[in-house]
C-alpha cells in the first residue's frame, strides 16, 4: 500500500509527457478529486492532481487529456489574472536579462548589484512586496524597451469550459502572486480574501480551496495566512512542502509534490524522496531559499 499524495504542476509543454503521468499515476495510485482529501479517514493509496496558476497550457494540453482519461484535478487561479487577463509577474520576468536587471535593482532597492545578480531574479523578487515587484518589472520594461507579455493564462471563456466538464475544481491562488509572508497583515487579508470572494463571483459557486504562491510553510506563508483562510470558510489549502499527506496533517497547509518534469522514474524518486530530492539538488548551489535570505539581509541593512 502507498501513501497518500497531492502532486502539483505548473506548465505542461508535452503530451506524450502528461500522458505518461496520468497512466503512470492511475497504474500506483487511485487518482482522486481533491476533496476526498478532506476528510482521509483510513484511506491509502491516494493521489489529487493539482495545477497551480491557470496556464493555457493547462487547457490546450493537460485538460483533453484528463478528460480522455476521465482523471479529475484540480486547478488553482486568480480571479484577477482571468478577468483582467493580467500575466503573473513571473511569467513576465521569465527571459529578463540579469546584468540589466540587477543594474536597475541596485538604483531602486537597497539590494547592491552584486547581492541581486549572484541571488537571480526570482530569487530578488520573492524578496520583496508585490507592489516593489510590480515597479521594478515597469522600470525594466522602459529601461529596455520591453513591452509586456501576450496574455499566457485561461480567460474566462476557456475557465467556464473548465468548469463545465465537472471533471476539475477550481480553487483560488490570491490576485496578483505575491508572496504571502512578504506583505503586510492588511494586504495579504486583501489578496487572499479577495481572491477567494472573486472567484466565486465569476464561478457562480463556493471557493473551498486555495494554494499558496510559492508555497513553503515558514518562507512563503505562514499561521497568519492559514488564518485568514480558515475565516474565510477554506476547508483545503495547499502549500507546496513535498511530503506525503497523512491523516493528521493541518488541512490548511497540505503539502504536495511537485512533478514539472523527467521521465517516469525520475518522478518516482521525487516522490519518494521528497525533502531529500531538494537537498540532493541543492549540493551544487545554494538552494533559492539561501539566495532570498541573503537578499532579505541586505534589505534590512541600514549604514549606521
Ligand atoms: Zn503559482
Amino acid at each position: 500500500m502507498k501513501r497518500n499524495i497531492i502532486v502539483n504542476l505548473h506548465v505542461v509543454n508535452n503530451a506524450q509527457w502528461f500522458e505518461s503521468v496520468i497512466l503512470y499515476l492511475k497504474s500506483a495510485y487511485k487518482i482522486v478529486p481533491l476533496s476526498a482529501f478532506e476528510n482521509l479517514g483510513n484511506s491509502k493509496n491516494l493521489c489529487a492532481i493539482t495545477f497551480d496558476d491557470g496556464d493555457l497550457t493547462f487547457f490546450d494540453i493537460a485538460f483533453p487529456l484528463l478528460k480522455k482519461h476521465n482523471v479529475p484535478a484540480a486547478i488553482f487561479v486568480s480571479p484577477q489574472s482571468i478577468a483582467q487577463r493580467e500575466n503573473f509577474w513571473f511569467q513576465e520576468v521569465a527571459d529578463y536579462d540579469l546584468d540589466k536587471f540587477a543594474e536597475i535593482v541596485a538604483q531602486e532597492t537597497k539590494i547592491p548589484y552584486q547581492v541581486a545578480k549572484d541571488a537571480g531574479i526570482h530569487a530578488v523578487l520573492k524578496s520583496l512586496p508585490i507592489e516593489k515587484i510590480h515597479h521594478l518589472v515597469k522600470e525594466y520594461q522602459s529601461a529596455t524597451n520591453t513591452p509586456p507579455k501576450e496574455f499566457r493564462n485561461m480567460d474566462l471563456e476557456k475557465i467556464a469550459e473548465v468548469q463545465r466538464s465537472g471533471l476539475i475544481s477550481i480553487g483560488a491562488h490570491t490576485l496578483t502572486h505575491p508572496i504571502l509572508a512578504n506583505e503586510t497583515a492588511e494586504k495579504c487579508e486583501h489578496e487572499i480574501v479577495n481572491s477567494v470572494t472573486d472567484l466565486e463571483k465569476l464561478l457562480g459557486q463556493a471557493v473551498r480551496y486555495f494554494a499558496y504562491p510559492n508555497g513553503a510553510f515558514g518562507l512563503d506563508f505562514g499561521r497568519r495566512e492559514m488564518d485568514i483562510l480558515q475565516k474565510a470558510g477554506i476547508k483545503i489549502a495547499l502549500s507546496t512542502d513535498p511530503n506525503f499527506v497523512n491523516r493528521k496533517a493541518d488541512k490548511l497547509s497540505l503539502p504536495r509534490k511537485g512533478i514539472t518534469y523527467g521521465n517516469i522514474r525520475h518522478i518516482k524518486m521525487k516522490i519518494l524522496l521528497g525533502k531529500k530530492w531538494n537537498l540532493l539538488r541543492n549540493l551544487r548551489k545554494p538552494s533559492e531559499a539561501k539566495r532570498r535570505g541573503i537578499v532579505k539581509k541586505n534589505l534590512l541593512f541600514v549604514p549606521s
